[in-house]
């Protein structure tokens, strides 16, 4: 009926003609609080407004993407000059030389770039360059971290045979003893070590990689003769511009990003070291977007301007102004609350709620009060969440903790 919300109206006519309604990580239904919206109509700086034209703090950033602030106008501006010249045309812009050159010289082991559109263009074809460079058909990954949806990753194996994934390798994240069996298991097979530069996976507490973990790493994938590559497709320009190991004095052999490398336009690349350059130059990976002129404009203004602004400290201070605030606030309302993780991609959780009720009520209770926050994925702060947007939400989120008092869960 009309008088419904829009935004119900539309999850009603989506399960008609999308199979089982929206899919994948964008998916409301069940997953999420039921006052999460599913439709969004427009974004704007820190913001996003729902069909229904409520207006919400966004502090998932499109889950990952949005990093300045929506339609950031130094992006905007260069995206609109390359529109105006062209984007998809019959061969690449110098836009692609450019980029290339750009990010090889904020990252400094990197010597190439190769380009696609999202993420998981960029894990794969970082296990393509890896096989061709080592004529090798295994890799190593952590259980159960994710590196994207094809027939390797997807969490969910519904409709992928067993054997896609016989020449996959496992080991638990932090633990030097689980990633030494795995390679001694598979030894002289592997080709590739991936591996995310934090442990991030839904539905738990994220934990900052173990300095020692990552040194054996790169230590084992030289000693194999295998590549080591950090999947920064979620973290990259929040941690460090440099590479998210850097400060550690870690250095992998390619890394792969997408999300915020453009704040938002789609574009995913592969960064690599010269001793893969010719096993990356041999392969055959291709699409019909992944030359488009606009979005490595885009990529170019954003990875400029976040070295201008050191945009990983900026995070980083809004980031800690979050995760005081609603830590100091949970304590007082006497509902004992978490943030783990790199405080520029903060993951909420309750102690005492194994059951994850306290997080699903009280997310629910935040979104109602226009603050979009997540129950079990790790959320991600941009430069746009200024003091002013950061307090703003914590005034709305005190709410939340008292309608969450309330309940009594
Ligand atoms: N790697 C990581 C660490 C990710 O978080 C994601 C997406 N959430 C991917 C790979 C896949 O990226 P995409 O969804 O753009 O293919």
């Amino acid at each position: 009926p009309e008088s419904l919300p829009l935004d119900q109206q539309l999850r009603a006519r989506a399960r008609q003609v999308l199979p089982g309604g929206v899919y994948g990580h964008m998916k409301a239904d069940h997953t999420l609080p039921p006052s999460w919206p599913q439709f969004w109509e427009r974004s704007h700086g820190p913001y996003g407004w729902d069909v229904d034209g409520n207006r919400y703090i966004d502090l998932m950033c499109a889950w990952g993407p949005m990093v300045l602030g929506y339609q950031d106008p130094v992006v905007e501006a260069a995206a609109a000059e390359q529109a105006a010249r062209g984007d998809t045309i019959s061969g690449p812009s110098a836009r692609m030389v450019e980029f290339a050159e750009l990010l090889t010289s904020v990252i400094p082991f990197a010597d190439w770039a190769m380009f696609g559109k999202n993420g998981n263009d960029a894990t794969s074809t970082a296990i393509r360059v890896a096989r061709s460079a080592t004529g090798r058909a295994k890799f190593l990954k952590a259980t159960p971290a994710y590196h994207g949806a094809n027939d390797w990753f997807t969490p969910n194996t519904t409709g992928v045979p067993a054997g896609e994934r016989a020449n996959i390798g496992y080991f638990a994240y932090n633990d030097i003893a689980s990633l030494e069996a795995s390679v001694a298991q598979h030894d002289g097979e592997i080709a590739a070590i991936i591996l995310t530069p934090f442990q991030h996976d839904a539905l738990v507490p994220q934990q900052l990689v173990d300095p020692a973990f990552a040194r054996r790493a790169r230590e084992l994938a030289t000693a194999q003769g295998a590549a080591l590559i950090i999947d920064e497709v979620r973290s990259g320009l929040r941690l460090d511009l440099r590479g998210a190991w850097e400060s550690i004095g870690v250095r992998p052999d390619m890394t792969a990003y997408s999300k915020a490398i453009a704040n938002g336009h789609p574009i995913a690349a592969v960064v690599g070291s010269d001793s893969l350059r010719e096993g990356a130059s041999k392969i055959f990976v291709t699409g019909s977007f992944w030359y488009s002129a606009v979005p490595m404009a885009a990529g170019i203004a954003t990875v400029k301007r976040a070295a201008e602004l050191d945009l990983p400290a900026v995070l980083k201070a809004s980031g800690e102004r979050f995760k005081q605030g609603i830590e100091a606030q949970g304590a007082a309302a006497g509902l004992p609350v978490a943030i783990t993780g790199p405080v520029q991609m903060p993951h909420l959780s309750f102690a005492d709620d194994p059951e994850m009720k306290k997080v699903f009520a009280f997310t629910d209770a935040a979104v109602r009060r226009g603050v979009l926050l997540h129950p079990w994925h790790n959320m991600f702060l941009a430069a746009a969440h200024t003091d002013e947007v950061v307090d703003e939400a914590l005034a709305r989120i005190e709410g939340a903790f008292e309608e969450l008092a309330g309940l009594g869960l």
